[in-house]
């Protein structure tokens, strides 16, 4: 069955909506709290740069015609499919910013008082923001019946994993040391009992 495109605009739109509200309290807060050590290198800056265009890319693919020339039908099986990750992805996406607290940075930084969380959805995997990102990105890219627009999060998100993840963690053992090596031990990175 093909299904009117703009329901899929709608359910991206309520989505993007809903992550800004989970995010802006967040990112208010965070800039009270004062970093202690920063690695915020230019690749870092690069990769925020690349994942505020594929936060951008299914808004300008909303508001105007011209990813068109990309646009296939969309069915029902995809976007019922997609909308449920992008509730999971949305659920996972608050709880660990209400895990983190003030621990949370939008890029590699170690805050005054940073305290290592290994509860709630941090305790079975130590990026449970980055698993929520993913499944919002898969559940967009469902979604949007656009070959441009659709998976162009997904993409700014796995080459932000593929090149951040590592360094996140070196930056933490660094910090935490064995407390951090035994998390690890115990934890896997993105996927419960997987990987
Ligand atoms: N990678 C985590 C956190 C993303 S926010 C996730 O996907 O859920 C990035 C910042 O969170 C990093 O700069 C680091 O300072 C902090 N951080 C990452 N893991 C943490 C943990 N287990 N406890 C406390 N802070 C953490």
């Amino acid at each position: 069955m093909t299904m009117n495109p703009w329901i899929a605009k709608a359910v991206v739109l309520a989505g993007t909506v809903v992550m800004i509200v989970i995010r802006a309290p967040h990112g208010r807060r965070s800039r009270s709290v004062k970093v202690a050590k920063s690695r915020k290198t230019p690749l870092e800056t690069g990769l925020l740069v690349l994942a505020w265009v594929g936060f951008f890319v299914p808004l300008i693919w909303i508001a105007s015609p011209v990813l068109f020339f990309a646009e296939y039908p969309l069915h029902a099986g995809p976007l019922v499919a997609g909308v449920m990750c992008l509730v999971i992805g949305l659920w996972l996406f608050h709880r660990s910013h209400a895990d983190l607290g003030t621990n949370w940075s939008i890029t590699l930084e170690v805050r005054e008082q940073h305290r290592l969380i290994t509860q709630g959805v941090y305790s079975l995997i130590r990026h449970p923001m980055y698993s929520a990102l993913v499944l919002y990105s898969v559940g967009q890219a469902l979604v949007i019946p656009n070959w441009v627009a659709g998976p162009v999060n997904l993409i700014a998100f796995a080459v932000l994993l593929a090149l951040r993840v590592r360094a996140e963690e070196r930056m933490m053992v660094e910090q935490f040391g064995d407390e951090y090596a035994a998390y690890t031990a115990r934890t896997k990175r993105l996927v419960p009992g997987v990987w």
